[in-house]
């Protein structure tokens, strides 16, 4: 017999009936993690769309025990959570903290910092949806080159920070990356990461149609954009080494990815490239030598 609608979503450990725009990949995403991370899991989320639009009370969606942190600390919350289990000699369970990328890469780093460090077996996921977006769409160390938000009218000068990288350096056995297109790759890589004891990072690129300037159903494409205009590398690294990449035998040009979003609308004057399309590229040209790609 067919399911309902109500039966059906009762599986989904974060329910419908959230308040998060139309399209939101961060949504899709954590909705992804959980599926594969299962009941037995704590969520202890920083400040951000995520916890904005799930968490409130009275109408939580989250069907898992779920800790609302504060910006800066959902790592340190979840180390708290991990050793407080292990001392009380509980039944194990998965600890994960969350975070999009404002709390991940600036203001939360140093707790994340100190949660690898101290080697907590928690599992960080950084959903990066490239701009500070629950509180106006301000740059933050994840936003792109050349991407406009409203504190970079003009454009974004600086590069994105390389957080998979500074895991591995901080001796993280477990890092990858992963999109919300391909869910097979996405829940592999949670439920690889939570059978690893120690600290994991894995970092989710979300597309944010609010933010970026583009349509609702257009996340799952730009997803897969990103990937094939190798600007966002989809890859794994355990004990330090690369283990895994996914190919890309087809490469697109990065205007491609880039014109079918507002933010970077600007770059392309009466439709003609300007220079920081090239240097965009070069972005790319760099991941393609970088990872093999
Ligand atoms: S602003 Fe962006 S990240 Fe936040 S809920 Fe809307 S689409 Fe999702």
């Amino acid at each position: 017999m067919m399911k309902t609608a109500v039966e059906f979503d009762k599986k989904n450990l974060l329910a419908s009936g959230h308040r998060a725009c139309g399209g939101c990949a961060q949504a899709l995403a954590c909705r992804m993690v959980l599926d594969a991370a299962g009941k037995n899991t704590i969520a202890c989320v920083a400040t951000g769309c995520l916890e904005v639009f799930s968490g409130p009370y009275p109408d939580p969606s989250w069907r898992i025990p779920f800790l609302h942190s504060l910006f800066e600390n959902s790592a340190a919350v979840a180390a708290g959570v991990e050793v407080a289990y292990r001392a009380l000699k509980k039944a194990p369970v998965n600890v994960l903290a969350m975070g999009g990328d404002g709390s991940t890469a600036d203001i939360g780093f140093q707790c994340i910092s100190g949660m690898f460090e101290r080697g907590h077996n928690v599992l960080y996921v950084c959903y990066d949806n490239e701009a500070y977006m629950n509180t106006g769409v301000q740059r933050s160390s994840f936003t792109p080159f050349g991407a406009k938000t409203t504190t970079t009218p003009a454009g974004n000068r600086f590069h994105k920070k390389d957080l998979p990288q500074l895991a591995v350096v901080h001796g993280v056995p477990y890092v990858a990356t992963a999109t919300v297109d391909d869910y097979h790759d996405l829940q592999r890589k949670v439920k690889t990461a939570l059978s690893i004891h120690g600290p994991k990072y894995l970092h989710v690129y979300a597309p944010c149609p609010l933010g970026w300037g583009h349509a609702g159903d257009m996340s799952i494409a730009i997803s897969r954009l990103a990937k094939e205009t190798c600007l966002f590398p989809v890859y794994e690294i355990k004990d330090g080494k690369l283990v895994s990449v996914v190919k890309i035998p087809v490469k697109k040009p990065v205007e491609e990815y880039l014109k079918v979003q507002g933010r970077f609308r600007h770059l392309f004057k009466k439709g003609v490239p300007t220079t920081e399309v090239e240097l965009i590229q070069e972005i790319a040209n760099q991941n393609i030598e970088r990872f093999n790609l």
